[in-house]
């Protein structure tokens, strides 16, 4: 169901990294990590976690600048105990690292979580949670009143998006199905941003998938820009 209004959606910014060259996106020089908020009537639901602190590959690969979860959502009023849910769009390690940060439950794909098992995929410490705290997705679930995860494989096996809905907007966060505002608005998605190149139908559909939804706002994991309509 359709909540009456849009809640207010504020960005987080989390961290910034040094892209390595062999990064898809070295070229940009800096890559940014942006988690958001949604201050649903229910209680807050946080989409994303940033990177976390301590691994010293992620050190090493992007010397990364990491913003405390918990101060950014207090500059947005928001107490970190009072979040209702957190949803990973997916668990590599710039939208899990600071999972453990807070407490509410974990929703992620069952796909993803599969996924993260794989040697690479992740900091496998920031991907790990105690099992109570997880909720595990398989495809499209209501989380809230306007509140949907939907699955959006392509970027990873299991990358899921969120959508609130209201009474005449509908709002995107996106995650990692696009990597900019451009791509999206274009309905394209680089090769390199897919899992492998196997998925890239996949990514594609997902993004069409989202697209269709005619959104009113659309916000991304990595890409200050948002769309409006
Ligand atoms: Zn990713």
């Amino acid at each position: 169901m359709a909540l009456p209004e849009l809640p207010r959606i504020d960005r987080l910014h989390l961290a910034e990294l040094t892209l390595p060259d062999w990064h898809p996106r070295a070229a940009d020089g800096v890559g940014q990590v942006f988690a958001y908020v949604v201050h649903h009537p229910d209680g807050p639901i946080v989409v994303d976690t940033g990177v976390g602190r301590g691994s010293s590959l992620i050190d090493e690969l992007y010397r990364p600048t990491v913003h405390d979860l918990v101060a950014r959502l207090a500059e947005v009023d928001v107490d970190e105990r009072d979040v209702a849910a957190v949803v990973c769009s997916h668990l590599h390690f710039d939208h899990c690292g600071q999972n453990a940060a807070l407490r509410a439950p974990v929703h992620v794909q069952e796909a993803e979580r599969a996924a993260a098992v794989q040697p690479g995929y992740t900091v496998p410490e920031w991907a790990a949670l105690p099992e109570e705290r997880w909720r595990v997705v398989d495809g499209d679930a209501d989380l809230a009143e306007g509140v949907r995860i939907v699955a959006t494989p392509g970027h990873t096996p299991g990358h899921q998006s969120v959508v609130v809905t209201a009474s005449d907007e509908v709002a995107v966060l996106a995650g990692q199905c696009a990597y900019t505002a451009a791509e999206f608005a274009s309905g394209t998605v680089a090769v390199e941003d897919v899992h492998d190149r196997s998925w890239l139908d996949a990514a594609l559909d997902s993004l069409a998938r989202l697209r269709a939804l005619d959104p009113t706002r659309v916000v991304f994991a990595h890409d200050r820009a948002e769309l409006t309509a």
